[in-house]
C-alpha cells in the first residue's frame, strides 16, 4: 500500500488544479485519471471556455497562465446580451470597472496540457495514468483508495474530481439531485462576414441561448442550446442550409456565416450533490455539481473548488489538525455550496424566463434587461459576477498583494 496525504481521482481540470495547488504547498499528492491522454497532451474538445477573472488568478497562482496565455487565445472586453422575443439589450463593457477585459476565451485541452505540465514539474505528486478508482473505503483515521490494477493508495483525504457521472461519488454513497433540461448545446467554430469585436454575444431564443464567443484567430466558438428533439437535425444539415439556420437565430449580428468546422452536441442536466463531504472525502467540480452552460461558468465554479478545498486542507495540516475528519472538511462545504448553489438557481432561472415564446413574458424580459442596463450599480454587480469576482473568493482566486515598498 502507497500512502499519500491526499488521492484525487480525477485529472480533469479541476482534478489537476487542486493537485498543483496541494502539490505546490509540499503535501504528498496520488493523481488517479482513467484516460491516458491526459497524461500528455490533453486532446481538443470542439468546445472552448470562457474563463473568468478569478480562474485566471488561480492559474497564474498555480504558474501555469504564462503556458496557456502563449496559446492563441481572445480575451474579451465587452459582452450583448437581447433577447429574440422582447426588445431589451443587456451591454457589459470592461472599461466601466477599469479592468482590461471580463474573461478569456480558452481551448480546453490547452488549459488541461498547461496543468499537466505544472505538475510533471512537482515531486509531491504522483500520476496512476492510466487507470481507474475499483473500490473506495473511508475510516476513522484514513480512506483507501482500490485501483483497477490492483494497487491500493490510502491517503487522509480523497478527493473525487471524476466529473459529472462520478463513480468514486456512488462508491462513497453520495447521491443528487437533479433534472434534465431536455436541452442540448450544439457546438462548432465558425467564421463570421463581420468582426466579432472582441465581444461576447448572447442571443436569447424561444428554444434556448445562442452564444457566439470571440476567439483569437477571429473566428467564433458558438454553444447553440435548443431542444434535445432539435439537435440531430441540426448535426446533419448541410453547410450550407447549417449556415442560413445559424445566421438567422444570431438575427444576422456579425453577418453572414462563412465558414464552419465539426459540430458536436451535449446533453444537459442539472444535478447537485446531496453533500460535499464525509469524513475523509471531498466532491469538486462536476463530480458536485453541474449547471447549465448558458454563462459557461461550469469549470469556473469547479476551479474555485479546488481552490478553496486546497486552502481548507492545507489550512487544518499548517494547525497541526488532521485535514480528513468531518469537522475539518465541512469547513469547505459550507464555503462553497451556498454559492455554487446561487449560481445554479440563477442559471435556471434566467434558462425559465428567457427558453419560452410567451410575449407577457418576452416584456417581463425586456424592462429587466433594460432596467440592468440602465443602473450602473446593477451592472456593475452583474459584471463582477461574471467575472467570478463575487463572493468570498479563495487565497488563490485573489488578487495578489504587492509588496511593501522598500523604507
Ligand atoms: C456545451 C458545454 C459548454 C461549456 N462551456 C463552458 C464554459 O464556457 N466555461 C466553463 O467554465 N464551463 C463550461 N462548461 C462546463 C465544463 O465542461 C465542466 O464544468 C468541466 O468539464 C468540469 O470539469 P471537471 O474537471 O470537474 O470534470 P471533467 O472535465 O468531466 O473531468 C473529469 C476527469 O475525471 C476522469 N475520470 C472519470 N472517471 C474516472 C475514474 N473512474 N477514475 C479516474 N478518472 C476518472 C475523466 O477522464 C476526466 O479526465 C461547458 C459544458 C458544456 C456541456
Amino acid at each position: 500500500m502507497e500512502h499519500f496525504d491526499v488521492v484525487i481521482i480525477g485529472g480533469g481540470i479541476v482534478g489537476s488544479s487542486a493537485a498543483c495547488a496541494l502539490g505546490g504547498a509540499g503535501l504528498r499528492v496520488a493523481v488517479v485519471e482513467a484516460h491516458a491522454a491526459q497524461a500528455g497532451e490533453a486532446t481538443p474538445d470542439a468546445r472552448m471556455y470562457a474563463v473568468t477573472r478569478a480562474s485566471e488568478r488561480i492559474f497564474r497562482a498555480l504558474g501555469a497562465w504564462d503556458a496557456i496565455a502563449a496559446h492563441d487565445h481572445c480575451a474579451f472586453t465587452d459582452m450583448e446580451v437581447w433577447d429574440a422575443v422582447g426588445h431589451g439589450t443587456l451591454h457589459f463593457d470592461c472599461g466601466e470597472l477599469g479592468e482590461p477585459c471580463l474573461g478569456y476565451i480558452l481551448e480546453p485541452h490547452v488549459i488541461a496540457s498547461a496543468l499537466q505540465e505544472r505538475l510533471l514539474t512537482q515531486s509531491a505528486v504522483h500520476l496512476f495514468c492510466p487507470a481507474s478508482c475499483a473500490a473506495l473505503l473511508t475510516g476513522a483515521s484514513h480512506a483507501e483508495v482500490r485501483l483497477d490494477d490492483g494497487r491500493v493508495l490510502a491517503a487522509r483525504v480523497v478527493v473525487a474530481a471524476d466529473g459529472a457521472r462520478s463513480p468514486a461519488r456512488s462508491l462513497l454513497g453520495i447521491g443528487v439531485s437533479g433534472r434534465d433540461y431536455r436541452q442540448g448545446s450544439l457546438v462548432a467554430t465558425v467564421r463570421t462576414a463581420l468582426p466579432h469585436r472582441n465581444t461576447a454575444w448572447q442571443r436569447f431564443l424561444p428554444g434556448g441561448p445562442l452564444a457566439f464567443l470571440p476567439v483569437g484567430d477571429g473566428r467564433c466558438s458558438i454553444v447553440w442550446t435548443m431542444p434535445v428533439t432539435d439537435i440531430d437535425h441540426m448535426l446533419t444539415l448541410a453547410q450550407e442550409e447549417f449556415h442560413t439556420e445559424l445566421g438567422a437565430a444570431f438575427g444576422h449580428r456579425l453577418g453572414e456565416i462563412v465558414d464552419s468546422g465539426p459540430r458536436a452536441a451535449w446533453p444537459l442536466r442539472r444535478q447537485h450533490a446531496e453533500r460535499y463531504v464525509i469524513e475523509r472525502a471531498a466532491l469538486i467540480g462536476d463530480a458536485a455539481h453541474a449547471i447549465h452552460p448558458l454563462a459557461g461558468q461550469g469549470v469556473n465554479l469547479g476551479l474555485l473548488d479546488a481552490a478553496a478545498l486546497s486552502e481548507v486542507i492545507l489550512d487544518a495540516v499548517h494547525r497541526g489538525r488532521d485535514p480528513g475528519t468531518l469537522r475539518s472538511l465541512r469547513r469547505f462545504e459550507r464555503w462553497r455550496r451556498g454559492d455554487n448553489q446561487l449560481m445554479m438557481s440563477t442559471m435556471d432561472g434566467i434558462n425559465r424566463l428567457f427558453s419560452n415564446a410567451s410575449p407577457l413574458l418576452g416584456q417581463v424580459r425586456s424592462r429587466g434587461l433594460d432596467a440592468v442596463n440602465r443602473t450602473g450599480m446593477l451592472r456593475q454587480l452583474f459584471m463582477r459576477h461574471a467575472m467570478g469576482l463575487g463572493g468570498d473568493l479563495p487565497v488563490l482566486a485573489r488578487e495578489p498583494e504587492l509588496p511593501e515598498p522598500a523604507a
